[in-house]
């Protein structure tokens, strides 16, 4: 199972899209709660992964000290901004398995949104990750001022990320017009990029564009049976107040809340009620469970964001006929396709 332990509410950037620190009162700056506790959780689960998050993780870096000291953990991973990766000593950088860095593709794209150079210090030090051979994932926000195709390719050809993903700023922002982007941009775009995965299919290789990839592997393993990041039911986030939730950006919302440090119960059927008939269910597993609760774009905006789901998912598994001709043809494995975004921390769907 995926645990997400948010080491604080802390933040040193803001980012536009996020808006940066949680206050104090909903997610403390520090841990409140007593490890032992969280060690005994973790060491009864036979296969956890744990990702440190936050605000952003490094702001606290006794806890991410205290807990790889303490407790046994199959994969460790963190989600982070990039910036205050000297904070924790090299030692700790050694246990870690995985680190998915915030970045948004070419550099006048991530500063606008992120603050200025911060391109520049995240590529240095996930250049700086690469060489203790930690696996590096880009962590992309894409908004109306992306360029899909040229942001994901820009990063691929940095050659300092293993795999990208991307997230829509959408439904949890202000309301924009992402119908029109996404059909002068985004569709385009994914059209090229599926391209481009084919293309290099044929030379032996996959390249591990996640929102690909995790469709790809749906349709040849296990499809998902939630949102695909696991909510609730193969994911729980532990706040820094000791609560169990299923999804680490509700942190205010009660239908989040699974329990506690001191026990919780995971979600049983995490489908949501209108994904229960849709064809592309076992691909999508239903999006994003905060988005489909919370719905702050209104029923409309949620239509016209799936909408925008449902079109990209048709552009992926059209392909499925040119992979399974690559497979028979020896080109690629299948098993190369298999890709668990519990083990990442990702979403798969953007
Ligand atoms: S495409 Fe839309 S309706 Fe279908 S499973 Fe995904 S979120 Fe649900
Ligand atoms: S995809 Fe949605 S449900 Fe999953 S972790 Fe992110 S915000 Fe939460």
């Amino acid at each position: 199972m995926l645990w997400l332990l948010v080491t604080t509410g802390k933040c040193n950037l803001i980012c536009d899209y996020c808006g940066g620190s949680f206050p104090k009162d909903v997610v403390p700056w520090k841990t409140t709660y007593n490890i032992n506790k969280l060690k005994k959780l973790i060491e009864n689960d036979s296969n956890p992964t744990v990702i440190f998050y936050g605000g952003e993780p490094l702001n606290n870096p006794k806890f991410i000290m205290d807990f790889i000291d303490n407790v046994r953990a199959k994969r460790i991973g963190i989600q982070t901004n990039g910036t205050l990766i000297r904070i924790l000593p090299l030692k700790y950088w050694k246990k870690i398995n995985v680190a998915l860095l915030s970045i948004d593709g070419r550099e006048e794209i991530t500063d606008k949104h992120r603050g200025k150079k911060i391109y520049r210090v995240v590529t240095e030090n996930s250049k700086l990750l690469k060489s203790l051979g930690i696996e590096t994932i880009a962590r992309m926000t894409v908004t109306e001022d992306s360029d899909i195709y040229e942001e994901v390719m820009h990063l691929i050809n940095l050659g300092l990320y293993d795999k990208i993903h991307w997230q829509l700023n959408v439904i949890w922002t202000e309301k924009w017009n992402v119908e029109r982007w996404a059909r002068e941009n985004y569709i385009p775009g994914i059209k090229k990029l599926v391209d481009y995965f084919v293309e290099k299919i044929w030379e032996g290789k996959i390249i591990k564009i996640i929102p690909i990839l995790g469709v790809i592997s749906a349709h040849y393993f296990e499809g998902y049976k939630g949102s695909p990041c696991g909510a609730g039911y193969k994911s729980v986030t532990v706040t820094s107040d000791g609560r169990v939730l299923s999804c680490p950006i509700a942190v205010r919302e009660k239908w989040a809340e699974l329990g506690s440090v001191d026990g919780f119960k995971l979600m049983e059927d995490p489908l949501p009620e209108i994904c229960k008939n849709c064809e592309y269910n076992r691909y999508c597993g239903g999006r994003c469970l905060y988005a489909s609760k919370e719905k702050y774009w209104g029923e409309e905006g949620f239509n016209i964001v799936d909408n925008i789901t449902k079109e990209y998912l048709k552009i992926v598994l059209s392909i499925i006929p040119e992979i399974d001709n690559a497979i028979r043809k020896g080109s690629i494995k299948l098993s190369d396709l298999k890709y668990d975004p519990t083990l990442d921390s990702t979403e798969v769907i953007p």
